[in-house]
């Protein structure tokens, strides 16, 4: 039930504000749809939490957070009104569509573009848990700062893991990198980088099984590491532990509404953002399992900003039909 005086209406509402969510801001923009884009509690999205971003076409290296701020000017400059608020429920039963938002409002929309992109994934250590904000983090680029001096463990062997690892090094006296195999799946480049300074070291075949630490005052204090060929253990001495071993999809809106498929993610129709109910789509790292990368993203903001134009022009009179009779 939607409480009028609450309720703002929209055309085309957008939920997310990383590279897919402001894309598809200027082009359902331009495409005159006066969209309301919702930020949610991460504005500006996954980019915001890393430095340098040296494969966004046109930039040889740009600082993500600028990167955002950027693209959130553009959106807005085009007409996308964009709102500081995280949508909590999402009822995609009728059309229109309501969001219900923190803040109190409920959005009803003619069509929704879902990008809400991803979170980062934990371990699932009771002992990680125990010890999240007293050493333990996924963020290098907010909680680096801490460990002046200090001797750091980061886990995983992607792209983040790599990048976390070496941005830790302006802070760290010392940065051991875990990963479960023996090869990392980072580009070859960042790869380079890693193995190349000094300050850091890599244990190949490990897994942390626990995180150890003092209680009083809550602090970590080491690692415990599980050789997954042997499964002999060792403690490896530290302040500050990073879990960099990817991200989920952000689905929980819904989870329970749209199909998903290969783990989790939002599934599309092949080549256009159309989900499994007509007018919501759905863009970015929330679909995408393969490629989640800001250019990527983008990519699918402004396709989903296409989709959802043709959709609301094949629905114009039916639309307008509803709203006359409201
Ligand atoms: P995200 O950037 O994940 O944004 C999701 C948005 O949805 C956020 O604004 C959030 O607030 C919002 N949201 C979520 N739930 C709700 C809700 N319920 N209500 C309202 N809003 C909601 N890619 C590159 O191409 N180059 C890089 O150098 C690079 N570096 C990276 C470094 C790090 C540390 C990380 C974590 C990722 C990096 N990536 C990089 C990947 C890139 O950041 C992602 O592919 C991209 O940000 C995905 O964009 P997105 O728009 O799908 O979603
Ligand atoms: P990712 O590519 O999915 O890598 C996750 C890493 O963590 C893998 O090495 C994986 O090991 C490991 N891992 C997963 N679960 C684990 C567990 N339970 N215990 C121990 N290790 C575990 O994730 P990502 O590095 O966050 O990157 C996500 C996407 O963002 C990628 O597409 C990436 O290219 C992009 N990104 C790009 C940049 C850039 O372009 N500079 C920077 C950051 C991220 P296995 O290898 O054994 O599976």
């Amino acid at each position: 039930m939607t409480d009028a005086a609450n309720t703002r209406h929209t055309r085309l509402l957008i939920i997310g504000s990383g590279p897919a969510g402001y894309t598809a801001g200027v082009y359902g923009s331009r495409a005159m749809l006066n969209p309301i884009l919702v930020q949610g509690i991460q504005p500006g999205g996954q980019l915001t939490i890393t430095t340098d971003v040296e494969n966004w076409p046109g930039d040889n290296s740009v600082m993500g957070p600028d990167l955002m701020v950027r693209m959130e000017e553009h959106a807005r400059e085009m007409g996308t009104e964009i709102i500081s608020d995280h949508i909590n429920s999402l009822d995609l039963s009728t059309r229109p569509f309501t969001a219900y938002g923190d803040t109190g409002t409920n959005y009803t929309a003619d069509a929704v573009i879902l990008a809400t992109g991803a979170q980062a994934k934990w371990l699932g250590l009771p002992s990680e848990e125990h010890f999240k904000g007293f050493g333990v983090s996924a963020c290098a680029t907010c909680d680096g700062f801490f460990y002046r001096g200090k001797e750091i463990v980061v886990v995983g062997g992607g792209n983040t893991a790599v990048e976390e690892a070496l941005f830790l090094t302006n802070f760290a006296s010392k940065v051991t990198l875990v990963h479960r195999r023996d090869s990392l799946r980072a580009e070859k480049i960042m790869q380079d980088r890693l193995f190349k300074n000094p300050k850091v070291e890599i244990i190949w075949d490990h897994e942390v099984d626990e995180v150890l630490g003092a209680h009083e005052p809550r602090g970590v204090e080491a690692v415990r590491l599980k050789n997954v060929k042997t499964g002999e253990t060792q403690d490896v001495p530290c302040a500050g532990f990073f879990v960099a071993i990817g991200h989920a999809p952000a689905t929980e809106l819904v989870k329970d509404s749209l199909e998903l498929h290969n783990g989790g993610y939002v599934k599309v129709e092949a080549g256009t953002t159309r989900t499994s109910i007509p007018g919501v789509f759905a863009a970015g790292d929330l679909t995408d399992h393969v490629y989640r990368q800001a250019v990527t993203s983008a990519g699918m903001g402004c396709m989903a900003a296409l989709d959802a134009e043709k959709f609301l022009a094949e629905h114009e009179e039916e639309d307008e039909t509803a709203h006359a009779a409201e």
